[in-house]
């Protein structure tokens, strides 16, 4: 069997194991050892110890174990923060970042190799070189930032590059395996999922009725605004995106968060701050101002922290939960696919 036809074993669950092993005239009881080994990042048949050679070698003949290579990793020197970029098999490679709280330690997980959504202030986006992560290359990234560090990860945001919902399956299966009783056994409570707003997949979340928390990406409390800054808008316009948020919240009972950058002169006057009141009256939710991370070449900026406050205060002003996002790891380009960025370019620029 060539490599690229071998089962990725990673991305199944116990029952899907089950029914391969089964397949192959093994015992049922096989799949659950199999599934507690890839939970705990192995790489090789080999360390599966309690497995019979035989098993192991056919297996091998099978299957594959993904296996990510830490090929940057960077360290905070002001908070600890860790940036790992991770390289594939097919030579692309992701970014991952763990950040420590009093409340425990998080990862910030990618779920696409680059993004297709356009967004105007991104350093994620580009044409072509998109991929959709498949779910052992997501829960990878949770296992080996774990393993590297030594440090116990209890939550996870699904906010690093890529769009979560454009790659719906995959972090689906991703969400059942890393919250698996018998794998990681993470919390849903404690997972946050960030999308720009693809409505009919929030539709799809939401009638899986997790606990998890769904983060919007509004950055615009109207059309005329957002469509400049996030082409998905144009198919998705505000109307429709706030519907789909009263109904998640229906259907879950989960308050939503809204992300909001902070760009000067573009989503930041008194008159937008008001817009957006309007916008979420009545709705259970928390909105992150965050000051927009300044991508290089990009014309946009971020705006004062005297705006940042002032419009917080409107917002507070209104019954409306407004805090303004703590920035992380400034000096390690820990945000919105900067790492990636610039290896990439690295790469682009050794091959030319
Ligand atoms: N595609 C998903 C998740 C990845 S982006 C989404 O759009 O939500 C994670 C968050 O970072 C999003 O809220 C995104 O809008 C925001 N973001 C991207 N670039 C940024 C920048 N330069 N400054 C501040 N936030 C940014």
């Amino acid at each position: 069997m060539s490599e690229s036809e071998k089962v990725c074993l990673r991305s199944m669950l116990p029952e899907e194991l089950k029914a391969f092993l089964t397949g192959m005239g093994q015992p049922g009881y096989r799949a659950g050892q199999v599934f507690r080994w890839l939970s705990q990042g192995v790489c090789s048949f080999d360390e599966m110890s309690d497995l019979p050679k035989s098993l192991r070698a056919q297996l091998e003949q099978q299957a594959y174990i993904s296996r990510p290579e830490i090929v940057r990793k960077q360290v905070s020197a002001r908070d600890g923060t860790i940036k790992y970029l991770f390289g594939l098999q097919d030579g692309n490679c992701v970014e991952t970042v763990v950040m420590r709280y009093e409340h425990g330690n998080s990862v910030c997980l990618s779920t696409q190799a680059g993004c297709h959504m356009g967004c105007a202030f991104c350093a994620s986006y580009e044409r072509g070189a998109t991929r959709n992560l498949t779910p052992a290359e997501i829960l990878d990234q949770v296992l080996w930032a774990g393993k590297d560090s030594g440090l116990k990860i209890s939550h996870i945001v699904l906010m690093g590059t890529g769009e979560p919902l454009d790659n719906y399956d995959n972090v689906v299966q991703f969400l059942r395996l890393v919250t698996h009783p018998d794998g990681l056994n993470i919390s849903m409570r404690h997972i946050s999922l960030s999308t720009c707003g693809l409505v009919p997949r929030i539709y799809d979340l939401a009638a899986l009725h997790w606990q998890l928390t769904l983060s919007i990406s509004l950055h615009a409390p109207n059309n005329a605004i957002r469509s400049t800054i996030m082409p998905v808008n144009r198919r998705y316009p505000v109307e429709q995106l706030m519907q789909a948020c009263r109904d998640y919240f229906a259907a879950t009972g989960r308050r939503i968060s809204f992300e909001y950058a902070m760009i000067a002169g573009v989503n930041d006057s008194d008159a937008c701050a008001d817009q957006l009141c309007d916008l979420l009256r009545g709705l259970m939710c928390h909105v992150n101002l965050i000051p927009l991370n300044h991508v290089e070449g990009s014309p946009l900026l971020p705006s004062s922290k005297q705006t940042i406050r002032r419009f917080q205060q409107i917002l507070q002003n209104r019954r409306i939960n407004a805090t303004v996002r703590r920035s992380l790891g400034g000096d390690i380009d820990a945000s919105c696919g900067q790492l990636r960025r610039k290896a990439m370019a690295e790469k682009e620029g050794a091959k030319g």
